[in-house]
């Protein structure tokens, strides 16, 4: 089989949802930095992300709304009615300077993965996983939903039996909604119980089509691990995929400031070779991170993983060039701790499994919701 693609672009460069959001930051292009640094990463496994065609994104999305980010774009503004009606330029979704470019980008990275895997490859596309988007109005930091347009292009080439797991801090709502009922695609989401959106309780099922493991602050690598085992592999193993979109959200990682899981990222490359070994296609995405040290550090590392490749004890010069030229406009970014730096692999977070994750992942896999 030959090997992993690596879909990237240079519009995440320089892009910014401005310097006081969360998303001030640069994540796929400082993954993409490390993972040549490292010498993961040369120029025949390396894609560059197309702009998607206007007319597979309006398979999910309504023509009034793409056409508002279109034009908000060229403007640099929103209408009073257009931010009502979309929520453009509000709730954290900012008009920026590639409103319409960047997420259409995103879009046609991941429609070319889920093209790419359907010809036997294994794709990373870090600048996907945009799992919020809806139909008509933006959501979460997130315009177009491109894991449902990704997961579409394998409905339409003829796959009928899909996971979708999605390991981002948030629970992935926009997806979940998308095929609710549909049994061709299976989603199950692992996040942080009581944070935004606020949905995916244990006991939604999205009409059989979804699992979902909400699980509380501090959940650290040795319950990641216990759900996996206890839950998540057993449902997907029972299923036998066709093809699984891992969405490989950073920001469940302990330094994340925007949510309260404490994982390592060691837990995001283990899920990510156990994606690997349980169909014959797979995608990567990225999803939420708002540290730049963490989110580049943990999809690089996720790179390396996909292409069985042992993560050494220590960042390359250049790497850690790379790693020391970011800025980080938080408390934490004033004085960042050398392993930021000097690794790309974090010390494992280990702990105890509490009664809630074990209560959590017994429901998952019962028959009736009751445990
Ligand atoms: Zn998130």
């Amino acid at each position: 089989m030959r090997g992993p693609l690596y879909i990237g672009s240079e519009i995440y460069r320089r892009s910014t949802y401005g310097a006081l959001h969360p998303l001030a930051i640069p994540r796929v292009t400082t993954c993409t930095d490390l993972c040549r640094a490292m010498g993961w990463l040369d120029d025949s496994q390396f894609r560059t992300a197309p702009m998607a065609d206007l007319r597979d994104v309006l398979r999910f999305h309504d023509p009034a709304y793409v056409d508002a980010l279109r034009r908000a774009e060229e403007t640099q503004t929103v209408s009073e009615a257009d931010r009502e009606r979309f929520r453009i330029g509000a709730e954290g979704n900012p008009v920026y300077a590639e409103i319409y470019r960047r997420p259409m980008t995103s879009a046609g990275g991941v429609m070319l993965a889920c093209r790419l895997a359907l010809e036997g490859r294994v794709v990373h596309c870090p600048g996907g996983g945009t799992h919020h988007g809806r139909p008509a109005r933006a959501s979460g930091f997130c315009y177009l939903n491109d894991p449902v347009l990704g997961l579409l292009t394998w409905l339409e080439a003829g796959l009928d039996n899909i996971v979708y797991l999605d390991i981002d801090a948030h629970h992935g709502d926009g997806v979940q909604d998308a095929f609710h009922d549909d049994d061709r695609v299976f989603t199950i989401s692992v996040h942080e119980a009581g944070r935004w959106p606020f949905t995916g309780a244990v006991e939604d099922r999205a009409g059989g089509a979804a699992r979902n493991l909400p699980v509380p602050a501090g959940f650290n690598d040795t319950e990641m691990r216990w759900v996996m085992e206890e839950a998540v592999l057993p449902l997907i193993e029972a299923r036998r995929p066709q093809a699984i979109f891992l969405q490989c959200g950073a920001d469940a990682l302990e330094e994340d400031p925007l949510a309260k899981l404490s994982l390592s990222n060691n837990a995001h490359f283990a899920i990510a070779a156990q994606m690997q070994a349980l169909a014959p296609r797979v995608v990567v995405t990225g999803g939420g991170g708002y540290n730049p040290y963490t989110v580049g550090r943990c999809w690089a590392g996720v790179w390396a993983t996909l292409n069985g490749i042992e993560i050494p004890e220590r960042t390359t010069p250049g790497a850690e060039a790379v790693l020391r030229g970011l800025t980080y406009n938080r408390a934490a970014g004033r004085n960042p701790p050398q392993h930021w730096f000097t690794t790309i692999k974090d010390a494992p977070r280990e702990g105890p499994v509490r009664d809630e994750v074990r209560r959590v992942a017994s429901i998952t896999v019962s028959e009736r919701l009751e445990a």
